[in-house]
């Protein structure tokens, strides 16, 4: 040990660099400080936290350890935003691509060193069916290799400014957080191995900082530490997932991770035991500092459990849900389209509505517009003006396509074109007198009353249509009193038995 320690001094030295050797109070992930800068910098951060996990701990509470349900696989677009100032900073394609199969090897419990999991806690090891692809379009729709790249005159960065994840402070803006996962790589200060938001985090907050030197795996993680085989952007995607460290939160037996199957344990565990440490009363089995979430080397950690599993699966449905639609990694081209306002899918008569066209994954280079009962009755603008003339419900389709794909979106009935004025009907009637006002006017109160101007019927209108129920009412000439918005209106209806 000794011996390798004193090479490893040498061969620093012979490179003519510092940068290879070990911090000397051994991992240094920045998650648990940052959640806490998170806190000082954003007021709402620990309730949105809090309600980002409480119901998935509570969920899982509910079932016994080991009986957790299987998930369907998730495959979780990623982007790598590599953000150098030194040549050596700038890390090969083939670094980046070495930590995405670690990934996938580690979250689907396919590492090679399944095997250092201890028999007594291999009926906890996990394949937590989450996957990681890298992105091969970007949010503007461009293909892209899903590694970005960018120069900043800045020397390190600091999780306390959080500034590698701002084009503004030196590093690069993060992209659409609810389609990708964003892993920034750069150089942290003070040796700083990684960190992590929790769920809840801030949009521009959101995702995964590496340092470059703690990427991927050995001989593509060139540097001479024990941090060069991927397990801390492991152990930080696991905080990206809601995961707390094994220990908890202090030093101490009296606080929990909250997952049910890793043993209480006191504290973090550094550099790489031998055999069985224990706290906290947790024997025969002792500490289990092999898991991911622990402090070990990364040649001494290789397992999650079934209900670090169960929890991460949980908050990724709970609070990433968007990410399963994500087309970052299938190279697809979606049509999508909304009106300028909600509200303007119902409309009155000879009203306009402005549509607004998007797309998702690859972007299309034509826009074709087809306007049941609209005019235009088609356009190929993105985001073109239809005015609409007669009372009913239309079907919207849009296509979109460039050179080598294309799609087509079509809602029924998007857009509900009410008459002008109210409608009362139907006249005479037996059962219900129906009354249907213009789209966004507001009549608010409708009296029936009989030819002593007796009152009969009052009722509220809450809603767009009302059905007054007349059958009790003996057949005759009634007077509909309907005042509101366009002050007091009177109908004459007939109930005929
Ligand atoms: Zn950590």
């Amino acid at each position: 040990m000794r011996l390798f320690t004193l090479l490893l001094f040498l061969l620093a030295g012979f490179a003519g660099s510092a940068q290879d050797t070990a911090p000397a109070r051994g991992r240094g992930c920045a998650t648990d400080s940052y959640l806490e800068v998170l806190k000082q910098q954003d007021a709402g951060f620990e309730q949105r936290s809090r309600l980002a996990t409480e119901a998935v701990q509570q969920a899982l509470l509910q079932k016994p350890a080991g009986q957790y349900l299987r998930q369907a696989t998730v495959s979780i677009p990623v982007v790598f935003h590599v953000v150098y100032n030194k040549a050596g900073e700038n890390i090969s394609d083939e670094q980046v691509l070495s930590q995405l199969a670690v990934l996938n090897e580690d979250f689907r419990r396919m590492n090679a060193d399944t095997a250092n999991t201890p028999a007594h806690f291999r009926p906890f090891a996990a394949d937590t069916e989450i996957e990681f692809c890298l992105a091969i379009v970007d949010p503007q729709g461009n293909s892209s290799s899903g590694i970005t790249r960018t120069r900043t005159t800045r020397e390190s960065f600091s999780f306390v400014s959080d500034n590698i994840k701002s084009s503004a402070s030196g590093g690069i803006d993060p992209w659409d957080n609810t389609l990708y996962l964003n892993i920034w790589i750069g150089n942290l200060a003070n040796d700083e191995l990684g960190y992590s938001s929790s769920p809840g985090a801030a949009a521009s907050r959101d995702g995964v900082v590496l340092n470059y030197r703690a990427v991927g795996a050995a001989p593509a993680n060139t540097s001479l530490w024990e941090y060069n085989l991927g397990r801390t952007a492991t152990h930080e995607i696991g905080h990206w997932l809601g995961l707390k460290h094994i220990w908890g939160l202090g030093i101490t037996c009296r606080d929990s991770d909250g997952i049910e199957d890793t043993p209480n344990q006191e504290n973090e565990t550094l550099g790489c035991p031998e055999g069985i440490t224990s706290s906290c009363n947790n024997g025969p089995y002792g500490n289990m500092w092999q898991n991911f979430m622990d402090y070990t080397n990364d040649a001494c950690m290789n397992l999650f459990t079934q209900g670090q599993a169960a929890y991460m699966q949980g908050v990724l449905r709970a609070n990433r849900s968007s990410i399963f639609s994500s087309v970052a990694c299938t190279g697809e081209l979606r049509s999508r389209f909304e009106t300028a306002e909600p509200v303007d899918t119902l409309i009155v008569e000879g009203e306009q509505v402005q549509f607004k066209g998007s797309f998702a994954g690859y972007k299309p280079d034509t826009w074709l517009w087809q306007f049941e009962g609209g005019t235009p009755a088609t356009s190929t603008e993105q985001n073109p003006t239809v005015t609409y003339t007669r009372p009913g419900k239309y079907r919207v389709t849009l296509t979109t396509a460039n050179a080598s794909m294309s799609h087509t979106l079509e809602k029924e009935a998007f857009i509900h074109v009410t008459d002008n004025d109210l409608l009362v009907y139907p006249n005479p009637a037996s059962g219900f007198i129906i009354l249907e006002q213009p789209a966004r006017q507001q009549v608010q109160q409708v009296q029936l009353t009989n030819h002593y101007g007796q009152v009969l019927l009052d009722q509220q209108m809450q809603e767009r249509v009302l059905r007054l129920d007349v059958r009790d009412l003996p057949a005759g000439v009634y007077v509909l009193r309907i005042s509101g918005s366009n002050g007091l209106r009177i109908r004459k209806v007939s109930v005929v038995k």
